[in-house]
C-alpha cells in the first residue's frame, strides 16, 4: 500500500533525494566507491559541499558577508552555540514552545535572559503579539515554526538588535530576508535531509564580540574558516541535502515551495474547520503553521481519537499522532509531501466522520 508520511521529523524526503542517496551508497560520482567510504577531503565530496553551500545561498538569496555551515549536533547544539558565541551580557528570547524553552535554558548558562513574551499560559497555541525587544540586549532569538504546537511566524521580525532564529522546521518554505539575521539555524531532518546535519547561516562579523574562551568545535569562526571541514562533517546527510536543494531549485525555488505549502495547508485547515468532529488547536489563522497542522477531536468525540489513528493506518497514513504534550493529531506537511497525501487524509477524516 502506498504510504502517506506525516511524521514530524525525521520526516518525508523527496523520492529524488532518496533514490540519488541510495545510488550514491552503492557508487558515488562514478568513483567505484560508496559515499559511505570516501574521504571527506576527496575532490568529489568537496564538490558536494561546495554546491550545497552555493545552492543554500542561491535559494535563500543569502547576501555577501555570510557563511553557510554544515554542522553536527542537531539544532539542540545550536541552543548552546548561539549564546556561547553571541551572548556577552543579556539576550532576549521569545518563548513559543518546547524548543524555545530548551534554547532559553541553555542561554541562561551564559548570561541574563529576558523572555520578552510567552504563550505558555495557553499551552503555546498562539504567537504572542506586541512584545518589545529592548535595545540593550546582545540579540533576540525566536523559533520561526513551533513544530510541536503548530504555530508559525511567517514574517521576519524587525528588531533593534542582532537576530537569531531556529528555523528547523520551516526553512525553505518561504523567502527569508537573511540580511535581518545574524544566525539562522536548522536541523536538516524536517525539510531537507536525513538526521545528522544542521545548517547554520551566520553573519561572519557577528562573531568575536564576547570575551569568553570558546571551545574550538563550538566556535562558529572555526567552521567559517575551515568551510565546515575542520573535522569530518556528516558526509551522507550533506550529500542528501544537496539532492534536496537541487530538487528545490528544479521545482522553482522557495517562492514556488511556499505556494505549494500554502495550498496544502489551507486545504487541510479548511477541512478541519468545516468538520463537526475535528477542531484545530491553533484558532487564529494568522498563527497557524503551514508545516505542522495540529488538531484534536471535539469533546463529544474525544474517545475516538485512538480509533482514528488506527483507521488512518488502514489508508496508509502514518505519523499522524500528535505530540504527547498536545495530544490529538499532527499532520506535518513538509515540502516533500505531495497534495495527494493531503487529499487522502481529508478523505479519511470525512469517511471516519460519516461512520460515527
Ligand atoms: C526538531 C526541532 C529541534 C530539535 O532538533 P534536533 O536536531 O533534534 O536537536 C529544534 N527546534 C525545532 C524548531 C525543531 O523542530
Amino acid at each position: 500500500m502506498k504510504k502517506h508520511n506525516f511524521y514530524a521529523g525525521p520526516s518525508i524526503l523527496s523520492q529524488y533525494t532518496i533514490k540519488n542517496t541510495a545510488e550514491a551508497v552503492i557508487d558515488f560520482a562514478n568513483t567505484g566507491l560508496s559515499i559511505l567510504e570516501i574521504s571527506h577531503r576527496s575532490k568529489e565530496f568537496q564538490a558536494v559541499i561546495d554546491e550545497a553551500s552555493a545552492l543554500v545561498k542561491e535559494l535563500l538569496e543569502v547576501p555577501e558577508g555570510y557563511s553557510v555551515l554544515f554542522l553536527g549536533g542537531g539544532a539542540s547544539l545550536q541552543f548552546c552555540m548561539v549564546p556561547f558565541n553571541l551572548l556577552a551580557k543579556k539576550a532576549a528570547y521569545l518563548e513559543t514552545g518546547t524548543w524555545a524553552v530548551n534554547a532559553i535554558k541553555e542561554a541562561r548558562i551564559f548570561g541574563e535572559v529576558d523572555v520578552v513574551a510567552s504563550s505558555k499560559d495557553a499551552n503555546f497555541t498562539y504567537i504572542p503579539k506586541g512584545f518589545v525587544v529592548p535595545a540593550d540586549v546582545d540579540y533576540f532569538h525566536y523559533t520561526s515554526n513551533n513544530t510541536i504546537y503548530g504555530t508559525e511566524i511567517r514574517r521576519d521580525p524587525d528588531v533593534p538588535v542582532r537576530m537569531v532564529a531556529d528555523m528547523s522546521s520551516d526553512i525553505f518554505s518561504r523567502p527569508i530576508d537573511v540580511a535581518k539575521y545574524d544566525v539562522i539555524y536548522a536541523g536538516a531532518q524536517k525539510n531537507l535531509a536525513p538526521a545528522g546535519v544542521t545548517i547554520a547561516i551566520v553573519r561572519d562579523d557577528a562573531m568575536g564580540h564576547v570575551d569568553r574562551l570558546i571551545p574550538t568545535m563550538l566556535d562558529y569562526r572555526t567552521h567559517i574558516k575551515k568551510g565546515s571541514m575542520f573535522n569530518t562533517p556528516p558526509v551522507l546527510p550533506i550529500f542528501s541535502a544537496l539532492q534536496t536543494l537541487r530538487y528545490y531549485k528544479e521545482l522553482g525555488g522557495v517562492k514556488e515551495l511556499e505556494r505549494r505549502d500554502l495550498e496544502k495547508a489551507h486545504k487541510l485547515y479548511d477541512a478541519i474547520d468545516d468538520s463537526r468532529m475535528f477542531v484545530g488547536t491553533v484558532t487564529d489563522p494568522a498563527d497557524r503553521s503551514i508545516m505542522n497542522v495540529c488538531f484534536v477531536m471535539k469533546p463529544e468525540y474525544k474517545d475516538l481519537e485512538k480509533d482514528f489513528v488506527d483507521f488512518c493506518s488502514t489508508k496508509g497514513i502514518v505519523g499522524i499522532k500528535g505530540h504527547r504534550s498536545v495530544g490529538g493529531f499532527r499532520a506535518s506537511l513538509y515540502n516533500a509531501l505531495p497534495m495527494e497525501s493531503v487529499d487522502v487524509l481529508i478523505d479519511a477524516m470525512k469517511e471516519f466522520q460519516a461512520n460515527h
